[in-house]
């Protein structure tokens, strides 16, 4: 048997009617940027995530980058994030001339560590005359992204309690967890609204991929969300006239219309996954190997809430991840490491004078963690051959 890490082919074969459709009538009006299905995923995004605004954008970096240049965020700043994401969460704060800060994380979520980041604040900052917040080198302390890393929600609560006491914007990387639910502040809230600002990725491997790079931000202040619609133009308003520098970051209409197409259908993609990662747990218990790998955390299963988690990724960790994937490969089962290095580890980031050591939680999940097959269509046979393939890799070593 073989299983892929992804096979998206039964979703598309599923949507490729109302799909080529509403390909056939972009092609006819030849209305390519910024239109109706571009408006109309907006407020379907809105609508799906009780947010009061959404920003429709070219891809997740686009959607990070457009909220730092127009938070005015640059040189002299500093942003803090965990030091387990993807790059463009960290490359998107050095991009605009701030200073990337890195946070470790919780062992069994992945996610910044509350306390970690509350430790730093508190112990490695001070506050300037007006109350500001600088590092010890002097960069004004202006906002944090925490990262909802695989699907699950940081715990916001307390990230919200620490913005609060130390007067930092609080924009979420919800590139993995578009639909993931937290209870946020005696409400069920979807992640990226629960900060100033939330980031959506639609790249074609997330949990509502676009057929190409798309992304959305939403936001809670009407007047961000002008500027955000200026900052995707270039800082353009009217044409032509540019108050500010901006991009171009904007969604085109056959991303729009697919998306549109996609979405609701996402919730019942996410139960799916969830009753993979169900029956993952029932096989890694049936054959005894929960003493050989960790399976992921689910710490909000039981707040009532149906998307507590949704699975982007299912990663396990074991010490012997190298030899088990190499195992795994053999077996024409698909796996991948995310991610190999911390970012304080990356070599673009040495200049920010990082060792190794600095987040040991960090450096730990990226030695041991290994994402296995996920995707709603995986058959229970093809998990059954997965977790089977890992006894016999254990029972063999
Ligand atoms: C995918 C991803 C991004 C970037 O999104 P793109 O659409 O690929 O630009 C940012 N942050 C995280 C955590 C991601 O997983």
């Amino acid at each position: 048997m073989r299983v892929p890490l992804l096979d998206l082919s039964d979703q598309y074969r599923a949507l490729a009617e109302p799909i080529r459709a509403e390909l056939d009538e972009i092609l006819k009006t030849q209305q390519f940027i910024l239109g109706p299905k571009g408006d109309a995923i907006e407020k379907a995004i809105c609508d799906y995530c009780a947010a009061p605004h959404a920003i429709g954008v070219s891809s997740g970096t686009d959607a990070l980058l457009a909220v730092l240049m127009a938070m005015n965020i640059g040189a002299g700043d500093a942003v803090v994030t965990s030091a387990f994401s993807f790059f463009a969460t960290a490359g998107c704060i050095a991009r605009v001339g701030a200073t990337p800060i890195f946070i470790d994380i919780e062992p069994h979520t992945y996610n910044i560590s509350p306390p970690a980041l509350e430790h730093y604040l508190s112990a490695s900052c001070h506050r300037a005359e007006d109350g500001s917040l600088h590092t010890a080198q002097g960069e004004k302390v202006r906002a944090v992204i925490p990262v909802h890393l695989y699907g699950l929600c940081c715990e916001m609560d307390a990230i919200h309690q620490i913005s609060e006491r130390f007067q930092l914007a609080v924009i979420e990387d919800a590139a993995q967890a578009i639909g993931a639910e937290y209870s946020f502040g005696g409400r069920t809230a979807k992640a990226g609204t629960m900060g100033e600002v939330g980031c959506f990725s639609f790249y074609p491997s997330k949990n509502l991929g676009a057929a190409g790079d798309a992304g959305m931000i939403v936001c809670r202040e009407e007047a961000f969300a002008d500027r955000l619609r200026v900052c995707r133009q270039h800082g353009m308003e009217p044409r032509y006239y540019h108050h500010f520098i901006g991009g171009n970051f904007r969604l085109d209409e056959m991303q729009a219309a697919i998306l549109a197409v996609k979405l609701p259908f996402l919730d019942g993609w996410s139960a799916a996954r969830r009753a993979v990662a169900d029956v993952y747990r029932e096989e890694f218990n049936r054959l005894g190997l929960t003493n050989r790998v960790s399976l992921p955390a689910e710490p909000y299963r039981d707040r009532g809430l149906p998307n507590h988690h949704i699975y982007h990724q299912y990663i396990i960790r074991t010490a012997r991840r190298d030899d088990l994937r190499e195992h795994l490969t053999r077996k024409e089962i698909g796996t991948a490491i995310y991610y190999p290095l911390g970012l304080h580890e990356q070599d673009c980031f040495a200049y920010l004078g990082y060792r190794a050591g600095d987040f040991p939680e960090t450096e730990n999940a990226a030695r041991e963690t290994l994402a296995l097959p996920m995707y709603p269509e995986l058959s229970r046979e093809a998990q059954r051959y997965v977790v089977e393939a890992i006894a016999e890799f254990f029972a063999k070593n």
